[in-house]
């Protein structure tokens, strides 16, 4: 993903330079830092969950039912699989709080740019992500190539996040694009909790949670709560703060396990001006 960096860096100026004669702002400093901060932090915590993961997902893939060669063929279909994992992973960090601790940094900004791709929490992997990955290790892909392409999907997922590009044709039928994933980023309450797509977008129209972005609604971008802040580690705790207070005054282990896996709780209206 490092290794990427001269392209969504010159991605984020040419966006950068083209949205400058808008009369709203695309870009913030302070956001824009706070974003980079947050991926470096996440870029850390990967890399420690990485070697802590590895031998685990090693001594998984002795369990595997199918011997798969590596071509073109098992490739593409890691590929896919990966990808239809992504948008179920995706889908319930939306719904279940213990993922949305983690997924509602990435929904924190007010704003939508590249640099919003940055916007990702060090808690990943205490939330579970790598156990989405687990059915393709026992299918039979090797540890290797289904890390590769989690990194090509959330490489890929980048280029996504931007209004600089408007639609895409036929393109918008099979792919999640900058107008697809907008919706996704938006907090109208048409377009709330939709469009889970990783790369393809396929998936939200197979299963019921496609809605098309319509000009006469534009997104506003964000979560319906009131908290906004641009220090990475107040973004990275906010909900894990909430849960927090909440299991302190809990009362019984029913309601402990609504506070933890129960639908995501939203705090306000989504009001808070920027200056
Ligand atoms: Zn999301
Ligand atoms: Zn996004």
């Amino acid at each position: 993903m490092l290794a990427l960096s001269p392209v969504f860096v010159g991605f984020i100026a040419w966006e950068w330079l083209s949205s400058r004669r808008l009369t709203v702002g695309r870009y913030r400093w302070q956001d824009s830092a706070a974003n980079v901060v947050l991926a470096l932090m996440h870029q850390g915590s990967d890399m420690l969950a990485l070697l802590l993961l590895m031998p685990f997902f090693i001594w998984l893939y002795q369990f595997h039912l199918f011997t798969i060669e590596l071509n073109v063929y098992s490739v593409a279909l890691a590929f896919l699989l990966q990808d239809f994992l992504y948008y179920w992973f995706h889908r319930a960090s939306h719904h279940i709080r213990w993922l949305w601790a983690s997924h509602v940094t990435h929904h924190s900004s007010r704003l939508m740019n590249f640099s919003t791709a940055f916007r990702q929490s060090l808690t990943y992997p205490i939330s579970g992500m790598w156990l989405f990955w687990t059915p393709l290790i026992l299918l039979g892909f090797t540890p290797a190539l289904v890390f590769a392409v989690v990194a090509l999907n959330l490489a890929f997922q980048f280029f996504v996040h931007t209004q600089a590009v408007k639609k895409l044709g036929v393109l918008e039928w099979v792919f999640n694009t900058p107008s697809h994933h907008r919706v996704h980023h938006a907090c109208n309450p048409v377009y709330i909790n939709k469009n889970f797509a990783g790369v393809l977008i396929i998936w939200d129209r197979l299963f019921g949670s496609f809605v098309a972005e319509q000009d006469n609604e534009p997104c506003r971008y964000g979560i319906t709560d009131d908290f906004y802040s641009e220090n990475p580690l107040q973004i990275t705790f906010y909900e894990w703060r909430h849960m927090l207070n909440e299991i302190k005054a809990c009362r019984s282990w029913r309601q402990l396990v609504t506070i933890l896996f129960g639908e995501p709780v939203h705090y306000g209206t989504n009001d808070t001006k920027l200056d």
